[in-house]
């Protein structure tokens, strides 16, 4: 209230509004009640009535409380008025109904008053009802707009008067505190509230910004609950001006941080609400009204929509059309109705297109105002949160997306597939590899690798354009996947990405080469599962990989028997080697030029549960395709060892007599291997030059850089090395001569081809081939005396077959000692 007239029935002017340095003098009273007041009492400090000069016929004022004689729904307000008039010192106007009749409105005016005198003066004149019913219908109304904006806000929104008494505050604060009513916060200050420290701390700030005038934002405080519990807050105090711009106290926003937003997840949901209340002074406030089908929108509303704020009413098409979104456009035409009652919340997040091209993300938040049962308006609040949307889109896109090529990932993909399959959508899946990636990643590093990967991917982006939808499965794997494709042109496509694949890529200048090999699945109604899908097409690309690569394979039913088959033996394998099924057989080793037992060459057998026995041939390739071959070839070191030692313990001719043991290639690729060698000699206490190790021409063939570490390693422990099975392999003398190897064991396929055909130029040319580089030769698969004789007479150092001797049980073979 500014600085109002009222004229009384006497006709003398009377002004009402006091300054805060005249206080009115004790013999003015009686003149201030011929004045026309229709109330004048003056209270004392606890503001009870102690002096009536005027009251309206009815209202019972005589030791009553002060606030008493306002009607119930009015006493909040006088009594911030009073607090208010009492922190000023001056005076303070309210419009309020009297205890005794809701009829009329009375323009209260509360003031303090000297001591001695009393505490407060309170006067009121009665306002016609008719000339005001309209201007407080209307104050009313907006009051109610802002408040139920104030209660929407997440944050704690509350305001103070100099003294830090709280003058109000929404429901957020009110929650904070535990009260139910604002009443009973009005009035009261930290000190009410919080521990000592804590109030002062906040009392510290309030007054800070009331002397400097100048807002704190933003700043984080602890907060000590009465109870102990710390919690943290984001505070932002301004200060709160008069019209005269003097300050009256402090306005402060604030946001609880709560501990849970360390988790990741918490976090970004407490940022972007904590965005939204940081922000709640920069939303945008709109209100509808439903009969005009208009829109008020503040300033601030229409830069978000970027519309030209005009402070006119704006019609709901002008506002509907910024919002152009599929999901938008479809809650239109079904009609939404979103406020059927007036606890409606709605919450929506909601792209417009900016001019710029680019995309704002706005989060509205309305509720509705009823007038009785029909809907009034709808208010709200919009904020721009695009940073948070981005951050979200992004961290979705990261999590559907492969970092490196930026193609979908495989959740993306199996997601894909379910999707079809669920609409019953025919497909076709093409599962892609690259042949040479391995090689090339090892070869020239893990950075080169991955730009092969990016630009085989923007490759086979060119070949599938936008119908056909690529992802990166993981290493060097892609899918695609073609929806109602047909077979014959997916057969067509099929070939064009082999093609493709196949032109060079140039890495750092280097031209590289890969090839691809590609398995198809048609998807049909068979399906029920993506993972099933990806299962087949996965068998089928293995299927191309063995047919030599560099091709592609359609599924059929049959591959995946074939998968089966080899899992169940795979599983059989496991089961053999858990309950440990096997045991050794050994071969005798004859010197050939004195006859006399050289070794023992022990071989590996399964002894099935039937009591069948079965070759190694049959489950070797299992045990090293499921690694097991590890910890056979271990047990296998060791057995052979010990029986080796017993042999010698208890047979003096079975010293000098040396044991040969396989080696799979499989055991070379660990790196484990000497330090395994060596605790079986050092278990079993033979001597390291009884032991020969034996390992194939091929594997030799195959890594010989790998190999030669390793078999220095074991070498150098004493222990011979032999290679198995030569003549077959591909090994040039260069390898071989450049391998720290001691013995050639001439595979049974050259010895048995001795008298027949170009047999024995073969086997000559071998044995010609070791004496200059200082190996000693065994023969392998020896079944005939003419073998033998021959051998002996070209210089054969060792000979081992079924002429001299079968594989046997240890048993057996000891009888040979
Ligand atoms: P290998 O190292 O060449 O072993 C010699 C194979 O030839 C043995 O077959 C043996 O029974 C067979 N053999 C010996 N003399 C004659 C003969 O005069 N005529 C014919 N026709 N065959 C003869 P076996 O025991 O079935 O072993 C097959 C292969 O399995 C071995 O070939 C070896 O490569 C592998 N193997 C056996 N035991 C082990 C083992 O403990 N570890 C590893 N890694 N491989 C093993
Ligand atoms: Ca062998
Ligand atoms: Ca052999």
């Amino acid at each position: 209230m500014g600085q109002t007239d009222h004229r009384g029935e006497a006709g003398q002017t009377v002004q009402t509004h006091q300054s805060a340095q005249a206080h009115p003098e004790p013999a003015h009273l009686p003149d201030l009640a011929a004045a026309g007041s229709d109330l004048l009492l003056v209270t004392d400090d606890q503001f009870h009535v102690t002096n009536v000069v005027v009251a309206p016929p009815g209202l019972h004022v005589r030791e009553a409380a002060l606030l008493d004689i306002a009607g119930q729904a009015d006493r909040t307000a006088l009594r911030s008025a009073v607090e208010l008039s009492l922190a000023h010192g001056r005076a303070e106007s309210v419009a309020i109904h009297l205890a005794h009749s809701r009829e009329h409105l009375y323009l209260a005016t509360v003031e303090p008053v000297p001591r001695g005198l009393g505490a407060i003066l309170c006067r009121a004149t009665r306002v016609p009802t008719t000339a005001v019913a309209a201007i407080t219908n209307e104050v009313s109304d907006r009051v109610r707009v802002l408040e139920t904006l104030l209660d929407m806000v997440p944050s704690g929104v509350f305001w103070k008067d100099r003294e830090s008494r709280f003058l109000g505050a929404n429901r957020a604060v009110l929650d904070s505190v535990g009260l139910a009513n604002v009443n009973e916060l009005v009035g009261t200050t930290d000190n009410d509230h919080f521990p000592e420290e804590q109030a002062r701390l906040f009392r510290s700030i309030d007054v800070q910004v009331m002397t400097d005038g100048a807002p704190v934002e933003d700043f984080a405080e602890p907060l000590t609950r009465t109870d102990g519990r710390l919690e943290r807050l984001h505070t932002t105090k301004h200060a709160l001006r008069n019209r005269d711009g003097e300050i009256e106290g402090v306005l402060g926003v604030f946001q609880f941080v709560t501990e849970e937003t360390r988790v990741a997840d918490a976090l970004r949901e407490s940022e972007r609400r904590y965005s939204l209340a940081a922000r709640a002074t920069r939303d945008g406030i709109f209100e509808f009204d439903p009969n005009t089908m208009q829109f008020l929108l503040t300033e601030r509303c229409c830069d978000l929509l970027e519309l030209r704020f005009t402070n006119e009413p704006v019609p709901l098409r002008t506002v509907a059309d910024r919002f152009h979104s599929k999901t938008a456009r479809e809650r239109r035409k079904r009609g939404y109705k979103p406020f059927d009652n007036p606890d409606s919340r709605v919450t929506n997040t909601e792209p417009i297109k900016l001019a710029d091209g680019s995309t704002r993300w706005l989060q509205i938040v309305a509720a509705p105002l009823f007038d009785g049962d029909t809907l009034s308006h709808v208010v709200g609040a919009m904020a721009d949160i695009t940073v948070d949307v981005e951050r979200e889109l992004d961290l979705l896109h990261r999590a559907t997306h492969d970092d490196l090529t930026g193609l979908a990932n495989r959740s993306s993909l199996t997601d894909r597939v379910e999707g079809l399959l669920a609409n019953g959508t025919t497909a076709s899946m093409l599962y892609l590899d690259l042949d040479q990636f391995k090689v090339i990643n090892d070869s020239l590093g893990h950075q080169a690798g991955d730009e092969m990967l990016a630009q085989v991917a923007e490759r086979l982006k060119g070949v599938c354009g936008p119908e056909r939808y690529l992802s990166r499965l993981g290493g060097d794997e892609f899918a695609v996947l073609w929806p109602e494709a047909n077979p014959d042109r997916t057969a067509g496509f099929a070939d064009e990405i082999i093609r493709d694949i196949r032109a060079p890529i140039s890495l750092d200048g280097i031209e590289m080469y890969s090839t691809a090999s590609v398995g198809v699945v048609h998807i049909n109604s068979h399906y029920t599962s993506a993972a099933d899908v990806l299962r087949d097409a996965d068998i089928a690309l293995y299927q191309a990989k063995a047919d030599g690569k560099n091709c592609w394979r359609l599924f059929n039913p049959e591959m995946r028997e074939a998968v089966d088959a080899e899992l169940a033996a795979q599983n059989r394998i496991r089961r053999a080697v858990q309950a440990m099924e096997f045991n050794l057989h050994y071969q005798p080793i004859f010197d050939g030029a004195t006859n006399q037992l050289a070794g023992f060459e022990a071989l590996i057998r399964w002894t099935t549960s039937d009591g069948g026995t079965v070759a190694p041939d049959h489950f070797l390739p299992y045990l090293e395709k499921t690694g097991l071959i590890l910890d056979v070839g271990e047990w296998v070191l060791g057995e052979a060892c010990n029986q080796l030692a017993r042999w010698q313990r208890d047979h003096p001719a079975a010293r000098g007599v040396s044991m040969a043991i396989n080696m799979s290639r499989v055991q070379f690729r660990s790196d484990r291997l000497a330090e395994t060698v060596h605790n079986a000699i050092a278990t079993s206490g033979l001597d390291p030059s009884d032991i020969v190790l034996e390992v194939t021409e091929t594997a030799v063939s195959d890594m010989p850089e790998q190999l030669e570490a390793t078999l220095e390693a074991i070498r150098s422990l004493g222990i011979r090395i032999a290679v198995d099975d030569f003549g077959v392999g591909q090994s040039s003398l260069a390898t071989l001569h450049a391998l720290p190897i001691d013995i050639l064991k001439i595979d049974r396929a050259i010895v048995q081809r001795i008298g027949f055909g170009d047999g024995a130029p073969v086997a000559a040319a071998v044995l010609n081939m070791a004496r200059p580089l200082g190996l000693a030769t065994v023969a392998e698969g020896v079944e005939t005396q003419a073998q033998m004789n021959w051998l002996v007479r070209h210089g054969c150092d060792e000979i081992q077959g079924f002429l001299l001797g079968r594989p046997v049980a240890a048993e057996d073979a000891a009888k040979l000692l």
